[in-house]
């Protein structure tokens, strides 16, 4: 390290700061702390605007006390329950909590975790029921069936040794159909997992009707098939906007339920949840035990560890916001998606797939190109990011895959005032595209990696395996 700079010395005017930043290889001298920050910082400058980011389901505000809070837990590891008994008594009241939301019938006795977010908590819930069927003596390879899922369910069945059944999308049918479900299940059949809020378009699967099916298979087979719901996003939305709406521990079919706290939970990111309807959903042997205070505590997590912040940040929000505040923050979100979606309707060359009905989905946007457009859009997604905004443009799942969609999230923090500002663009950009079409359309690739990044891959895999079952 060379000498010290002195305080007239200009930061910029550094050696380390001439030369350019250590890319590969370990480097071998020192740095100053401020030289290395303003080189780290000022690199981050390129990285999209997060609350622009209309991509991403995930927290991008919060307010200051739970920056405080993530500040104040940052030295704090949530396996060292004996250590910090506090922050692990905090997380076994938002369980109860958040069993409580979901009307498990005995909240405080069942069994839940804090995740580092719902792909975690898809893991833990997919392993419980894969130990379930085991244990009533599922022998070979176990399947779950499902619609079009999130990547973490492909991961899950890749990384876990289980059949992924995805049921293929059908004409307007964007979501697992009800009817669907039954042909898809045998023996092997260890959960059937409805995505409550689905990654692509929005939409809520019909949970209730699914279970309704299950029913049905159960009287004329003798199949008792449960069901994992995967509600990322919309555990933290419905649960608030939209009660009458049964999804939840309400149908004795459904087993377990993920969430990520860090989407419309609203804890920064790194947080998730995995609840079971009562005790015995858990199979014991999934779950290991650790010290805590001179006694035993049950932990079943894929990480050792972790850190305590979203966990202690998770209750302050439960605490500060109660059902009425999260009611409040979340009609509030609906209703700018729901302003967006009419200004979108009303530019003319676009028709909406979910125009953020609480009834029909989470607080998004999602819309397709109507035939005979001169631009496709990857186009108008990449005219938006001249202007800062990041808006997904992805075809849909397998069988569908032939129509490109868009979609917005709306996320706490998007005022209307944004949206309008959106709008304005959106506007502008469809004049330009007018004015100049585009010789050469762009592709998906062309359009930047984010469009790739916002959505679930569906892989080769999947594609032949639904060819399989339709056979
Ligand atoms: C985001 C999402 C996931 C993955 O959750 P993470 O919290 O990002 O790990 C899984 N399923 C659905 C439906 C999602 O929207």
């Amino acid at each position: 390290m060379s000498d010290r700079p002195s305080d007239s010395e200009d930061l910029f005017a550094l050696p380390q700061l001439e030369s350019g930043a250590p890319k590969s290889g370990f480097p071998h001298p020192e740095m100053f702390p401020l030289a290395a920050y303003q080189i780290v910082h000022d690199e981050l400058l390129l990285d999209g605007v997060s609350r622009m980011n209309l991509a991403t389901f995930c927290t991008t505000w919060v307010d200051d006390q739970a920056r405080r809070l993530m500040n104040e837990s940052i030295d704090k590891n949530i396996v060292d329950k004996d250590e910090y008994p506090q922050t692990a008594e905090l997380e076994r009241r938002c369980v109860r909590m958040l069993a409580d939301l979901w009307h498990s019938p005995d909240p405080a006795t069942t069994m839940g975790t804090s995740t580092t977010g719902s792909s975690e908590a898809a893991m833990l819930g997919g392993l419980a029921a894969k130990f379930r069927w085991r244990k009533r003596g599922g022998k070979g390879i176990p399947n779950f069936v499902c619609g079009p899922v999130q990547v973490c369910w492909e991961k899950f069945a890749r990384y876990f040794d289980v059949d992924i059944r995805q049921i293929p999308l059908r004409g307007d049918r964007l979501t697992m159909h009800p009817d669907d479900v039954a042909a898809h299940c045998d023996e092997n059949t260890m959960m059937v997992m409805p995505t409550f809020g689905q990654t692509f378009t929005g939409l809520f699967e019909d949970v209730a009707g699914i279970s309704q099916a299950l029913d049905d298979l159960q009287d004329k087979t003798g199949l008792d098939i449960p069901i994992h719901v995967d509600a990322a996003s919309g555990g933290f939305l419905a649960a608030f906007t939209a009660p009458e709406l049964v999804w939840d521990f309400r149908l004795p079919r459904v087993k377990s339920i993920n969430a990520s706290g860090h989407k419309t939970g609203l804890a920064p990111l790194g947080a998730g949840w995995a609840i079971w309807r009562e005790a015995e959903d858990l199979p014991e042997e999934l779950v290991f035990n650790v010290d805590y205070l001179g006694g035993n505590m049950g932990t079943f997590n894929l990480n050792f560890s972790r850190p305590g912040g979203q966990v202690v940040t998770s209750y302050y929000e439960f605490i500060r916001l109660g059902r009425v505040g999260y009611n409040r923050v979340q009609s509030a979100t609906y209703s700018v998606a729901r302003h967006l979606a009419s200004g979108i309707d009303d530019l003319g060359p676009f028709e909406l797939i979910h125009d953020g009905d609480p009834l029909r989905g989470i607080a998004a946007v999602s819309w397709k190109l109507r035939a005979d457009q001169t631009f496709n859009l990857y186009d108008l997604s990449d005219r938006l990011r001249t202007r800062g905004w990041l808006v997904a443009a992805y075809p849909l799942p397998a069988d569908r895959n032939d129509e490109t969609i868009m979609r917005v999230l709306v996320r706490h923090g998007f005022s209307r005032d944004m949206a309008d500002l959106l709008l304005a663009d959106m506007r502008r950009s469809l004049g330009q595209l007018d004015k100049h079409p585009p010789t050469v359309p762009l592709t998906r690739e062309e359009a930047g990696g984010f469009t790739h990044s916002a959505t679930a891959v569906v892989s080769t895999e999947t594609l032949r395996h639904a060819a399989g079952l339709d056979r």
